[in-house]
């Protein structure tokens, strides 16, 4: 441990944001980076406890206290060196996840966590500036063969696990460009999409083929891929979209979060024209169904796209500001969370149920919504209409982010008839198999939508099951 009053004579400092007036007329990120110097001094807030709860709750087992110390003191090279050891795509997490290590970072009982996402991605940014990650190939190739379905975080880790030890890995993916949600749900004003393509052209060069547009289930089946990969791993996300039924769903105007956000994606990679957006944002009054980070993200490309203005309503009751006394330290903080989105300009509304959407010539003009009280009625909680609350918000575009159900259960699922747990989700053993010899599963398609670094854990676990399996298969 390098500073032992690190965290008593240096405050936590962010990088921050670009400034707002700037940020809202591009879709370039959001976050900035902090200069090295003061980089290393907020390492140096790391007390390394002797039980580094950071360590205990981060889904990849990243070795924080380890790789802050190497940090503080300087070794750039040393703390990367840490850092891959455990999280394949660092500069993934670094940008975009919640960051529970914060939240149980012993500095969080005083509300001042050490800034340890932010570190993460200096290390790795560092590493990519300097030159320290270069393309390396395995040493020895097994000459067994892998199939991937499925290149979001949770496909890729699981390839570059498996390419690693070795595997002669095969990744497929139906969209034209590798990355899953990070590429087409994810904004680029949280992940810019040169980060995946920068991973993914070292993947390549390390020797990971990958196969783009192309459908396993549709234009190649999956048991052609069964006859001619020794192990196949399933990991195609959690994508059938949560939908809201209620009259006058079918007006035009309004779609799923996903449909919207993939649209502004590809404008922005260039695969269409601003001009050909079939849903854009400009000039409308637009309302988010659903409180969450999706919603979050449509609140921030809608701000982009001119929005004439955006409100962001939830069913749920507006969360505490802080902790209550049944969500203690260490665990996640359940509390009011306001993004970049959120600051750039929305009206957030909390309790609000939707009844039925009104339009006029087909298309959707508003909604009608209804105040709920949420009642704990011997440990069960129930949602009650308040009656006398009905009121309309106007919008003429109406964006449903409402979560997600399981995976597309059509096609590959239903042709290699893979057995699906009670959220229909892919059931796998502890080992990752499904119920399908050699086929194996991992992401949001097992533990239904969920983070980047649950994927990439999931991956790196299945990957390691894999390996073993196909081990023992040789021997
Ligand atoms: C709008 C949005 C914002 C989010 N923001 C964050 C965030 O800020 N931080 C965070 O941690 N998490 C965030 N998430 C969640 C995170 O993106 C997901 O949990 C994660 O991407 C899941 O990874 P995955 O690899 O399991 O699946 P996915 O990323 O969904 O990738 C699955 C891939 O499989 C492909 N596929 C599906 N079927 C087939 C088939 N039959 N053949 C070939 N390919 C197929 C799909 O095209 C896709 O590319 C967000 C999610 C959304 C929707
Ligand atoms: S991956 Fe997420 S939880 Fe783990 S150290 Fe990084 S920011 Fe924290």
């Amino acid at each position: 441990m390098g500073d032992i009053t690190g965290f008593l004579k240096i405050r936590r400092k962010e990088a921050g944001n670009r400034p707002l007036h700037e940020r809202i007329c591009d879709y370039s990120e959001v976050e900035q980076i902090l200069n090295s110097e003061d980089r290393m001094l907020q390492a140096s807030r790391c007390m390394d406890c002797g039980v580094p709860f950071c360590h205990w709750v981060c889904p990849v087992d990243n070795l924080i206290p380890e790789w802050n110390d190497l940090l503080y003191k300087g070794d750039w090279k040393g703390a990367f060196n840490r850092l891959i050891t455990t999280n394949n795509f660092p500069e993934f997490t670094g940008r975009i996840c919640p960051a529970p290590c914060e939240h149980s970072c012993v500095l969080s009982i005083n509300d001042e966590p050490v800034t340890i996402r932010e570190n993460e991605a200096a290390i790795v940014e560092k590493a990519f500036s300097e030159g320290y990650i270069k393309p390396l190939h395995p040493y020895i190739r097994t000459g067994k063969k892998v199939a991937v379905v499925g290149s979001g975080p949770a496909g890729l880790a699981v390839s570059d696990q498996l390419n690693k030890a070795g595997h002669l890995v095969t990744l497929f993916e139906k969209d034209d460009k590798p990355g899953g949600l990070l590429r087409y749900g994810i904004p680029d004003f949280k992940l810019s999409k040169v980060t995946i393509d920068r991973r993914v052209d070292f993947m390549i060069q390390e020797g990971v083929t990958i196969r783009t547009g192309t459908d396993i289930g549709k234009d190649i089946s999956g048991k052609e891929l069964l006859d001619q990969f020794d192990a196949i791993c399933i990991a195609i996300g959690a994508m059938k979209p949560r939908d809201l039924s209620v009259t006058g769903r079918e007006l035009k105007g309004i779609c799923f979060a996903m449909d919207y956000l993939i649209n502004q994606n590809r404008i922005n990679a260039g695969d269409h024209s601003a001009a050909e957006n079939h849903i854009s944002a400009e000039g409308k009054k637009v309302l988010v169904i659903g409180g969450g980070d999706t919603g979050s993200d449509c609140v921030g490309t809608a701000i982009r796209q001119k929005a004439v203005s955006v409100t962001q309503i939830e069913v749920l009751p507006k969360p505490p500001l802080i902790r209550t006394s049944n969500n203690p330290w260490p665990y996640y903080a359940k509390i009011l969370k306001t993004s970049t989105s959120h600051e750039e300009g929305c009206e957030r509304l909390w309790g609000l149920s939707t009844v039925k959407f009104i339009g006029s010539d087909d298309n959707v003009s508003g909604a009608e919504v209804e105040e709920v009280d949420w009642i704990n009625a011997d440990g069960r909680v129930t949602m009650q209409p308040v009656p006398g609350t009905r009121r309309i918000i106007k919008a003429e575009l109406v964006l449903l982010a409402l979560g997600f159900v399981h995976p597309i259960l059509e096609g590959l699922l239903s042709e290699l008839d893979i057995e699906l747990d009670n959220r229909s989700n892919i059931k796998t053993g502890l080992n990752q198999a499904t119920s399908r010899h050699k086929v194996f599963a991992a992401g949001d398609a097992v533990n239904g939508a969920s983070l980047v670094v649950n994927a990439i854990a999931s991956g790196r676990n299945a990957a390691k099951e894999i390996d073993s399996f196909l081990k023992n298969s040789t021997r």
